[in-house]
């Protein structure tokens, strides 16, 4: 595996059978992982139906991890009745530091993103303009460009911390 890209899934608080198809890891509100339907290396030869179909224009070889939140998010100010939680969010940052040690994928943007950052530097994929993640609710103050390199510096002082730094 070459990517890890991180999602929230837009839904509820806990995953539905259809976001289990998406995603190969999926984080709800009390912090605790759900296995998806396929495994990672699912993603290796993307064979319709058959992998998580995550990421428009950069499924293969890409572990899709996502935070069951953020239904009904709208803005910073207007988040909805889901916001992502401290517990999940730190979880799921966790969750990413042990992909990258079990897979030997470094900490870097273009090994570890979200799918914004996706969207971003894939202009002419369907991963274009997509919002996750331009906000963090545990952390407001983090600006939407920083989003990624927040993320980046949490999975890697949970990766310091997990391999006893
Ligand atoms: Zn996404």
């Amino acid at each position: 595996m070459k990517r890890i890209i991180i999602h929230w899934t837009a839904g509820l608080y806990y995953p539905s059978d259809h976001e289990k198809k998406c995603y190969h890891f999926l984080v709800d509100k009390d912090g605790n992982i759900h296995k998806g339907v396929f495994k990672p290396e699912n993603n290796l030869r993307c064979i319709n139906g058959y992998y998580a179909a995550h990421t428009g224009g950069g499924n293969t070889s890409s572990i899709g991890v996502a935070m069951c939140a953020m239904a009904g998010f709208k803005n910073s100010k207007n988040c909805g009745d889901y916001p992502i939680t401290k517990k999940q969010f730190e979880a799921c940052m966790e969750l990413c530091a042990k992909l990258s040690i079990n897979y030997d994928i470094p900490v870097n943007p273009n090994t570890i993103l979200t799918h914004y950052e996706f969207g971003m530097k894939h202009p002419s994929t369907s991963s274009a303009g997509k919002i996750d993640i331009i906000f963090i609710p545990p952390y407001p103050w983090v600006d939407r460009l920083d989003a990624g390199k927040f993320i980046r510096a949490k999975i890697k002082w949970y990766k310091e911390k997990l391999q006893g730094e």
